[in-house]
């Protein structure tokens, strides 16, 4: 039993314990699911938000809210397309989706430029 676990993110408590998938403090009785705790300078909270501040799950549609332009193509992706079937991942340089779009196939975008449909 000699696992770091991460203080409490409400009081900062060090006596921070598992229970089961979620992390307890016993000062405060806050519960968190440890991946949280983990990445705090990934996505707040660990939820993933599209454009207008709706959460993203995986299987979700979305629209692109703006062209994007797409390195070796000529169109590009218009406002507009409905992408399917979307998933969260931890992407680089915040590209938090992967999906595939017709005629482009297997991309990542941001979710900072879709909208849950
Ligand atoms: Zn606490």
């Amino acid at each position: 039993m000699t696992e770091n676990l991460p203080p409490c993110p409400e009081c900062s408590s060090v006596h921070t314990y598992e229970m089961g998938a979620l992390l307890v403090c016993p000062e405060c009785g806050h519960e968190w699911p440890p991946a949280t705790a983990e990445s705090a300078d990934g996505a707040e909270g660990g939820v993933i938000r599209d454009a207008v501040g709706n959460v993203l799950a995986d299987g979700d549609t979305v629209t692109v809210i703006k062209s994007l332009k797409v390195k070796g193509h000529p169109t590009g992706i218009k406002a507009g397309t409905k992408v399917r079937n979307i998933r969260l991942v931890e992407g680089v340089a915040g590209h938090d989706i992967d999906c595939k779009i017709d005629g482009f196939g297997a991309m990542q975008l941001k979710s900072s430029v879709v909208k849950k449909a």
